[in-house]
């Protein structure tokens, strides 16, 4: 086995998986448009928040953050600065994937599990997984679930969003020197 093959041996990529949750209420406010992973439901009772309470993209903007290491989206967004008041979450968003591919992470993959009793969610899935992909610049899934009349999401009070995401990078070679600033390496291995 020449070196290089041996080093090949420990150049394993580094993958973490993060998790994000969201919920939010439907707003008693008939201006409230529903938007979900970007895209607009009108005719839906809109969801009540400081931003456009957009579940879908705020779950899957907390798993890619805590797959990151880089904190949640509450830090990185606070309800109470004004410039986020009403704000378009795809924009969020794509602010979060520039700091997670700014850490030199790249996005595997996003799945998500959204629950509520209304909307159907089949009709614009596809439309919405498309949204989303083409932001998060990776595969993006979505799926519907309802809570079979269970609680306050069953009584269609408000929308659940779970999501997972998946971050990959190249890792330096396991005994390659220091690690950057940023590495836990004393927990890895
Ligand atoms: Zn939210």
């Amino acid at each position: 086995m020449t070196t290089e093959h041996a080093e090949d041996r420990f150049m394993v990529p580094e993958i973490r998986v993060g998790q994000g949750f969201d919920v939010h209420r439907f707003s008693d406010d008939p201006a409230r448009t529903l938007v979900l992973g970007g895209v607009a439901f009108p005719g839906e009772p809109g969801l009540a928040g400081h931003s456009d309470a957009d579940v879908i993209s705020h779950a899957c903007a907390d798993a890619l953050l805590g797959a990151a290491g880089l904190g949640d989206i509450g830090m990185h967004f606070p309800d109470t600065d004004p410039r986020w008041a009403g704000a378009d979450s795809i924009a969020l968003l794509t602010h979060v994937v520039d700091l997670v591919t700014d850490a030199g992470w790249r996005i595997g993959n996003i799945d998500t599990a959204v629950v509520c009793e209304r909307p159907k969610l089949a009709p614009r899935r596809t439309e919405i997984c498309e949204r989303l992909s083409s932001v998060v610049g990776a595969r993006v899934s979505v799926k519907g679930n309802r809570a079979e009349q269970l609680g306050a999401i069953g009584r269609s009070e408000g929308i659940v969003c779970f999501a997972s995401a998946v971050l990959v990078r190249p890792h330096a070679a396991r005994d390659a020197g220091p690690a950057g600033p940023d590495e836990e390496r004393g927990g890895q291995r």
